[in-house]
């Protein structure tokens, strides 16, 4: 039977602090160890994807466990900018290039159900996190100008997702903004990633849910039937069903060329920023590269990001933290017309992205009973809430009819 050792390399999930790691409502009544040796399913990780499979899972008669070697929602949820989008990052007339038409409408359908069905758990549950719907500006750039634009909302139409295409004149006059063209569509949100991680966490804990932190996995062993787990305290935990929510520490077994990890910066800056009004409705990113995207928070910050790299460690340099800061916040002023404030926190992470833009999500080759969620790409929060659904249908024993777009293995 498959072994593994170090299954997860740890590194730095952020440098520098998060925007939101200032916020209140992120601590959880934590066991300080597991209660038992046996469960149905142990979720590894307890960031959003993490929450949110925990939450799809909790039927009040599954025992489920979920550990994390850092505090939870610490992780990379704690980093995201939280544009809570249906748009994939491979425009759906490009990714039907890829992966044939009918293939990229289904991802592009799904991922839009999916931003639906986040915004209906976090008003279930009653979640405090500045969520709020929001439309979205994709605006023309290098990589994408208005020709392409103009031939992905043909793509979005003839797959039933709703965007109108804004040429410069009426982008000019609506928005104030210069640029040749751009795609305006519903569907989108945005929140503080961390306090809904931790409001779908601590709901589920009321259904039941166990959440130890700090405990690592360190080691798996996968049998037909059961699945064991080795902790770093030394104990051997026991599941019919492990699911690594491990974010960009992903399980080795996944590792593989059409995944990278890249370098990414974000910046926020004070409440009541003078900005333009109508960002209270949308967020914004750019079809260029590098790219910026931005939004604006409910207290009247500006967050903004982009400048990726294609380096693994870039974001630990803090020359570049500062440069890459500048550079955002120049481009965002010189964008919305208006002079920004220095901004009250920088931040830079690693990032994953994939060639299609897809997350992947399922069972974990050649480990039984083993998935991994490996939410990449920049709509990561949608996927994880995709994961959920995918996942918890298979452990229930039941299909998903889009569970082959994101698996591992490509039927
Ligand atoms: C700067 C930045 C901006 C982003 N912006 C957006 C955005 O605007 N919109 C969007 O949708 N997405 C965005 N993303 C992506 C999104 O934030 C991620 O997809 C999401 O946060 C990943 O969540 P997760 O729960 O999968 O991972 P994490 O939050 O990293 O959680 C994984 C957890 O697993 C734990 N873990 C790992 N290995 C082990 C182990 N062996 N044992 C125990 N615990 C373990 C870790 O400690 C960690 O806490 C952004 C990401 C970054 C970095």
């Amino acid at each position: 039977m498959p072994t593994s050792r170090d299954i997860t390399r740890q590194r730095a999930l952020h440098a520098s602090r998060p925007l939101w790691a200032d916020t209140p409502r992120l601590s959880l009544r934590l066991h300080q160890a597991p209660t038992a040796r046996d469960y149905d399913v142990i979720i590894i990780g307890a960031g959003i994807s993490g929450a949110l499979m925990a939450h799809a899972l909790a039927d009040g008669k599954r025992r489920v466990l979920v550990v994390d070697r850092r505090k939870p929602v610490h992780g990379s949820t704690l980093a995201s900018t939280a544009m809570i989008q249906h748009e994939i990052d491979i425009p759906l007339h490009r990714l039907a290039d890829m992966i044939g038409e009918a293939n990229a409408r289904r991802a592009w359908q799904r991922s839009a159900r999916a931003v639906e069905e986040l915004s209906q758990i976090v008003t279930d549950l009653g979640i405090s996190c500045g969520f709020e719907r929001k439309k979205t500006l994709f605006l023309a750039g290098d990589a994408y100008g208005q020709r392409a634009l103009r031939s992905e909302v043909g793509a979005r139409h003839a797959a039933a997702i709703e965007s109108d295409f804004l040429d410069a004149a009426t982008l000019a006059e609506r928005f104030g903004l210069d640029r040749t063209g751009a795609i305006l569509s519903d569907i989108s949100a945005s929140a503080n990633p961390a306090q809904m991680a931790a409001g779908i966490l601590r709901a589920a804990m009321g259904r039941g849910v166990e959440v130890v932190s700090p405990l690592e996995i360190t080691d798996l062993h996968a049998t037909a039937d059961e699945v064991f787990l080795a902790t770093s305290d030394g104990r051997i935990l026991a599941a019919r069903h492990a699911v690594f929510c491990s974010g960009y520490e992903f399980h080795e077994a996944v590792a593989n060329e059409n995944h990278a990890i890249v370098s990414t910066w974000a910046l926020s800056t004070p409440p009541d920023t003078t900005l333009p009004d109508w960002l209270k409705e949308c967020i914004i990113w750019e079809g260029a590269d590098p790219y910026l995207y931005l939004r604006r928070t409910r207290d009247g910050r500006l967050i903004a990001g982009g400048e990726d790299e294609a380096s693994e460690d870039a974001y630990a340099s803090a020359t570049k933290l500062r440069q890459k800061a500048k550079t955002i916040r120049r481009k965002a002023g010189a964008l919305l017309g208006v002079t920004l404030p220095e901004p009250d926190h920088v931040w830079a992470a690693p990032f994953g992205i994939t060639r299609t833009g897809l997350p992947l999500i399922g069972r974990v080759p050649k480990h039984p009973n083993v998935f991994a969620v490996m939410g990449f790409g920049g709509n990561g929060i949608t996927f994880s809430q995709i994961a959920a659904e995918i996942v918890s249908a298979d452990i229930a024993g039941q299909g998903d009819a889009d569970a082959d777009l994101f698996a591992f293995e490509k039927p």
